[in-house]
């Protein structure tokens, strides 16, 4: 009976050990109102491992705020600016309750009238410029370099500056709260191109720049960087 509790026991362990080196990082994926290559897009979300995504398209992806299901992240690459109050009161509580959140290229677009998305994500294409506030602007197909400008950060330990070929922003505000992980020196470019914020104890938020695609989205480095930022986001790095 003894030797029987035992190798119980071992087995237990086992499986424990085994639950815990396959478990997941799971991903909302919220796409629209923007259009992307697919298929390029999903590729790369196939390939970054230990990642279990579902995709929810704009419009009805704001009602997923009023009753969220508990994913450890949310990746926003959608690109939209209609949202009720009540949706935004909901994403408002997620953010308090604790959640991964990553932003992607064209998400810094979405809605321009609401401050509290922009404060977390740290940034804001400004999309009509006015006395107020510069005109942001947007060059499609350029090489530019990337910096790593916080070398000891965990999204970007171990990395070295690389050259890229994506689309750039320009005259985008950036919050002086932001962590910057890496900047760029095209003169065309937003000076920073990816940056964290930490909302609060349960709450991390990652934005990054590049991500038009396709050739970016089959680049290594880059999809080093998002699944890193994923991980981060989730705690889990
Ligand atoms: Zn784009």
């Amino acid at each position: 009976m003894k030797v029987l509790c035992v190798y119980l026991l071992i087995l237990l362990c086992m499986a424990k050990v085994t639950f815990a080196q396959d478990e997941k990082t799971s991903l909302l994926v919220i796409t629209g109102g923007h259009g992307f290559d697919r298929l390029a897009f999903f590729e790369m979300m196939d390939a970054l491992g230990n990642i279990e995504y579902k995709e929810l398209a704009q419009p009805d992806a704001n009602a997923y705020f009023l009753n969220p299901e508990g994913f450890d992240v949310i990746l926003f690459y959608d690109m939209v600016q209609e949202i009720s109050e009540a949706e935004k009161a909901g994403f408002e509580q997620m953010v308090k309750e604790g959640v991964g959140l990553v932003f992607l290229h064209h998400a810094i677009v979405s809605y321009q009238d609401w401050d509290f998305y922009r404060d977390v994500l740290g940034g804001r294409y400004i999309e009509n410029g006015d006395d107020t506030q510069t005109q942001s602007t947007y060059q499609h197909d350029v090489h530019f370099d990337v910096k790593i400008a916080d070398k000891d950060h965990p999204i970007v330990w171990g990395m070295e500056d690389f050259e890229i070929f994506d689309e750039i922003y320009g005259q985008v505000f950036i919050s002086p709260q932001v962590n910057v992980l890496i900047s760029s020196s095209h003169s065309e470019s937003m000076e920073h191109l990816m940056w964290t914020r930490e909302i609060n104890s349960k709450t991390r938020s990652v934005y990054l720049q590049p991500g038009h695609g396709p050739g970016i989205f089959a680049d290594p480095r880059y999809r080093k960087l998002l699944k890193n930022s994923i991980e981060w986001a989730a705690f889990r790095r």
